[in-house]
């Protein structure tokens, strides 16, 4: 997979791409990130890539042409197709079903705004999705690149430890996760439920999977109110191999 970052602060990305799981998906060549700075593609002494807003009002604007040259430089003499996405407030927001999509490409560009966004005919003539990370405005669109990478590597094979998976992930299906526990088992008070000390799998995963759907019926009932969140759940929970699929409740018995 790679990535190619579009951005006026190529400097961001050095600690995220330089430290833990990022830096290793890197080395083990899972995945690459090329950062473009896009004052490389202005002519002026001042490396200009704002101007003004036509109509007025307040802020500038990124002018569409550096932006475009940026995105043809990356184009021109590389076959891999490339799907341009702008982080935009305006965007469809970002979802775990996007994040799977996203993954399935093999060449991914990241523009990232800044001041009060894009000339929208960069928009209309070069983009191919406009993505949002929530409804709240941060600075520029470099941590939301940072997010939508983040994300979409975690699912390239390889990128997780072998004892880590994303199957059971909140998103991953109609529920969020389960709480977690670690040592020690009371802290100031409060002792972990003895069902997980009990060494019982399959009374574990079925505390952990009722603890999930508590946690999502108070805080995202509306994960649960989709028509195919039953049979999404059914399709982790339920998997060959898990602790829960002893008994597969869609199997009539004798
Ligand atoms: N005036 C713009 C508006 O109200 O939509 C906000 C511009 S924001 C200060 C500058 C840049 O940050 C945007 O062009 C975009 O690239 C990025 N940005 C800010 N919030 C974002 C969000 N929620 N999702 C994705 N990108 C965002």
């Amino acid at each position: 997979m790679i990535f190619e970052v579009l951005t006026i602060f190529p400097g961001l990305f050095a600690a995220f791409l330089t430290e833990s799981l990022m830096a290793k998906a890197r080395a083990k060549g899972l995945i690459t990130v090329n950062i473009t700075n896009l004052r490389d593609f202005t002519f002026d002494r001042h490396r200009t890539v704002d101007d003004r807003p036509y109509g007025g009002g307040a802020g500038m604007v990124l002018k569409a042409e550096p932006l475009a040259l940026a995105i043809e430089s990356l184009t021109k003499n590389n076959t891999e197709p490339l799907w341009v996405i702008a982080l935009t407030p305006q965007g469809t927001t970002l979802t775990q079903k996007k994040v799977k999509d996203l993954a399935a490409k093999p060449r991914i560009a990241l523009v990232c705004g800044r001041y009060e966004g894009f000339d929208q005919r960069f928009l209309d003539l070069f983009v191919h999705e406009e993505i949002s990370i929530g409804d709240y405005v941060v600075n520029g669109g470099e941590v939301p690149a940072m997010a939508v990478m983040e994300a979409v590597a975690r699912l390239i094979p390889g990128f997780l430890g072998q004892n880590e998976s994303t199957l059971e992930d909140s998103f991953n299906h109609s529920l969020l996760e389960h709480p977690h526990y670690t040592r020690p088992s009371t802290f100031r008070g409060l002792e972990v439920p003895k069902i997980l000390l009990s060494g019982d799998h399959a009374q574990v995963a079925a505390y952990r999977l009722a603890e999930a759907v508590a946690k999502t019926k108070k805080f995202r009932p509306d994960l649960l109110a989709r028509p195919e969140a039953f049979e999404e759940a059914l399709a982790v929970f339920g998997r060959p191999g898990s602790p829960l699929a002893v008994k597969n409740p869609t199997k009539k018995e004798g």
